[in-house]
């Protein structure tokens, strides 16, 4: 058995890792696809210390960092079930989707999450070509210039608030016929004077050039009317899902929105068992941020494995 196994590897679950097995534990990571959401993002400009690079890159390099250890990488493996241990030091047994299980006293989960897609025509093909789904990586992109936000939740609304510093114009779409974000929020948005709200509005496609976004159509659902509006990036915003689905039946806590839940030491409700990265509650979901947490979790299950002997 190993005596840390990590589930994911995105930045979080990698961190962990190195952690884990500098400290000259037995570690292994079980990955889906290793590198997790970095090998959907072009450019990066905020990872400190970094001033450019790029998600496949980043991927790469943590890929290497990773084999200077001794660290069992099984990349193209997916978790499918966790059985718990039973008491305190005992071992946890993950089920994968080829039929293997493997055991750890400790585990870690980073499993990362997934941006809700709108699922209209042209938003994979300009994806990163315009259709962005994070403000906070990719709002300087768009200078100056004209844009959307779909969703007019807290996360849609902060967006536009944010956006609308930097950019030209932000037109919100909400499908809803009222915005769901918080009143505070609304009342910011409506004071900007380079913000257009639209309600009860369907995005129906989003436009291109062939190379970039050039616009958006969006039908009014009241009226049945089509409209299309010019832009140069339209920023998704309906909902960042968790990848816990597997995990439902485990006895791990999740919240309302499927995150796990942790305190600030990365442990969970399942003694042995820590999480990292944008699985879990933790607020602001960026590189930097899985980084920390996946170390902060690898050295949590440091500390509970030098205190509990295994039985
Ligand atoms: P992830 O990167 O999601 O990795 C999850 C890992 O778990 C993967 O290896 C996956 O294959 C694996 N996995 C999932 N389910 C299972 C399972 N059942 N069994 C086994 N393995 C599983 N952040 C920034 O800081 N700067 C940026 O510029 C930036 N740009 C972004 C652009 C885009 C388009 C996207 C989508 C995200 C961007 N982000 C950016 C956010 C950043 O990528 C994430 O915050 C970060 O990758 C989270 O790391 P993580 O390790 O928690 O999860």
């Amino acid at each position: 058995p190993f005596e840390v196994l990590i589930v994911g590897g995105g930045p979080a679950g990698a961190s962990s890792a190195i952690y884990t097995a500098r400290k000259g534990f037995r570690t292994g990571i079980a990955a889906e696809r290793f590198g997790g959401q970095l090998h959907d993002t072009l450019g990066i400009e905020n990872l400190p210390g970094t001033p450019y690079t790029e998600g496949p890159k980043l991927a790469g390099q943590l890929e290497t960092h990773v084999g200077e250890y001794e660290i069992d990488l099984m990349n193209l493996a997916t978790a499918n079930k966790l059985v718990p241990a039973k008491e305190k030091g005992g071992l946890h047994r993950l089920e994968l989707g080829n039929g293997a299980t493997l055991s750890a006293r400790s585990l870690i989960i980073s499993t990362g999450a997934r941006w809700r897609n709108l699922g209209v025509p042209g938003e994979a093909e300009y994806r990163n070509k315009g259709v962005a789904y994070c403000p906070h990586c990719d709002g300087p992109l768009f200078k100056g210039k004209r844009i959307a936000v779909i969703g007019g939740g807290n996360s849609g609304v902060e967006a536009a608030i944010d956006l609308a510093k930097i950019v030209g114009h932000v037109t919100l779409v909400e499908f809803d016929s009222k915005l769901r974000a918080d009143e505070v929020l609304q009342a910011i948005l409506r004071s900007l004077d380079n913000v257009e709200i639209i309600t009860s509005g369907q995005t129906t496609e989003i436009t291109g050039d062939g190379s970039r976004v050039n616009g958006m159509v969006v039908k009014d659902r009241n009226s049945g009317d089509e409209r299309s509006i010019e832009l140069a990036g339209v920023f998704v915003q309906i909902g960042l899902v968790p990848n816990t689905e597997w995990l439902k039946d485990s006895g791990l806590e999740l919240s309302r929105h499927g995150e796990i839940v942790i305190d600030e030491e990365g442990r969970t409700n399942l003694p042995g068992v820590f999480a990292a990265g944008d699985v879990t509650t933790v607020p602001y979901k960026q590189i930097v941020v899985a980084m920390g947490e996946g170390s902060k979790a690898g050295l949590s299950a440091f500390d509970y494995l030098i205190r509990n002997e295994p039985v």
